[in-house]
């Protein structure tokens, strides 16, 4: 259609997922963040290594294992270089990969402070009648889809689900719930007839 536009925006979350661990030195649940720091302990031919965290509140620290006994021999050792030296690109996805996580840790908080990126894929000729947003998310995003739209469109929250309500606003695949949090492949469609 020439009316449609069409635009990519790729959300690159700021900040990893944090897990909810008991801190024993706050006496409480507590968020902890990565350290961003590996530390490794070869014991003879075989190799442990953990993900740092500290705790939010006092700076305890949560080892979060990544390697457990592991065979020297069975680890490539470009990987292993990665892991003594703390490499920053090998933390990240570390941190990032919230499922692996969430084995180790049970509760986990997805924060939703994000850098969005937008590019235009298609634009028509005529005035601009329908947005289509693909929504690129390589790593997960606590962010709602709420709140993207509100934050990128600068509308309200309340007139965002007024707009999914008289399906104005439709998401795909996942429906009207634009309370979740946005995800790779996403596809939003917003009818601008009528609103400016
Ligand atoms: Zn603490």
């Amino acid at each position: 259609m020439a009316d449609v536009l069409r635009v990519q925006w790729t959300i690159i979350p700021r900040t990893a997922p944090q897990p909810w661990l008991t801190c024993s030195r706050c006496g409480e649940a507590r968020r902890f963040r990565s350290s961003d720091r590996i530390r490794v302990n070869a014991n003879g031919k075989r190799v442990d290594a953990w993900l740092i965290y500290k705790c939010t509140g006092c700076g305890s620290t949560w080892n979060r294992p990544i390697l457990e006994r592991r065979p020297v021999r069975s680890i490539d050792p470009g990987f292993l270089m990665s892991l003594n030296t703390s490499e920053a690109m090998l933390t990240r996805r570390l941190a990032f990969d919230v499922e692996a996580l969430r084995r180790s840790a049970g509760r986990v908080e997805e924060c939703d402070d994000a850098l969005v990126t937008r590019t235009v894929l298609s634009q028509g000729t005529t005035p601009t009648r329908q947005l289509e947003i693909l929504c690129s998310v390589p790593e997960p995003v606590g962010l709602r889809v709420d709140r993207l739209l509100a934050n990128e469109l600068h509308l309200s929250r309340s007139r965002i689900q007024q707009l999914a309500k008289t399906g104005d606003l439709v998401a795909f695949p996942q429906g009207p719930n634009l309370r979740r949090p946005v995800r790779d492949g996403m596809r939003l469609v917003l009818n601008l007839a009528g609103h400016s």
